[in-house]
């Protein structure tokens, strides 16, 4: 079996707490150009010392449809693209995974990430490696758009805000009430201080 991806982009100053933040949908659109806010948001976390951890679920790796590696640059490309513009991503982790077995389109090198893992969100086997490679026992909050991301957010006793951006939490996978609900990227952020 196969496990998540773990990109470590920096770990230098004595973080006071890490924040979860989803990916597509909260602090990208499917161009992957950075949502509006999010620089602003994700500056202050970091003037703040809280870790930044991008948690994403990537099944189009599961699909056959992208590369370990083109998920990797993918992810660069985003971080580096931020910091440009002064907001500093700490971490990404990414589960590459998708549950259902047998699909007739699926290419040969994608079967193998075709399983039951414990990292696809609302699983919390990413959160807690993130936890525990950045060594902060508080957890500020999480932020998403689909109910996934708060439900792994209540799994570890989190304060949870759904963003009005991507699937505004409108997706009815789960039922489930997060603790605030934001216009954009930089009050979900407000909200959680
Ligand atoms: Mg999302
Ligand atoms: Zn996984």
């Amino acid at each position: 079996m196969k496990g998540f991806i773990e990109q470590i982009y920096r770990n230098t100053s004595s973080y006071k707490g890490v924040v979860f933040l989803d990916r597509d949908g909260t602090i990208n659109d499917e161009e992957l150009e950075v949502l509006p806010t999010v620089v602003h948001g994700i500056r202050l976390l970091n003037k703040k010392k809280i870790a930044v951890v991008v948690i994403t679920n990537q099944p189009v790796v599961a699909r056959g449809l992208i590369t370990i590696d083109e998920l990797k640059k993918i992810n660069n490309t985003l971080v580096g693209d931020l910091k440009k513009r002064g907001a500093y991503i700490d971490a990404v982790y990414s589960c590459p995974h998708h549950p259902e077995k047998h699909h007739p389109d699926i290419p040969k090198h994608a079967i193998n990430f075709r399983i039951k893992c414990h990292c696809r969100k609302p699983g919390v086997a990413m959160h807690k490696k993130a936890m525990s490679v950045f060594g902060s026992k508080k957890i500020i909050g999480v932020i998403g758009d689909h109910t996934r991301d708060i439900a792994a957010g209540k799994k570890l006793s989190a304060p949870t805000v759904v963003v009005l951006t991507g699937d505004r939490g409108e997706d009815g996978l789960y039922d489930i009430t997060p603790d605030f609900i934001s216009d954009n990227f930089l009050d979900a952020v407000q909200k959680l201080f």
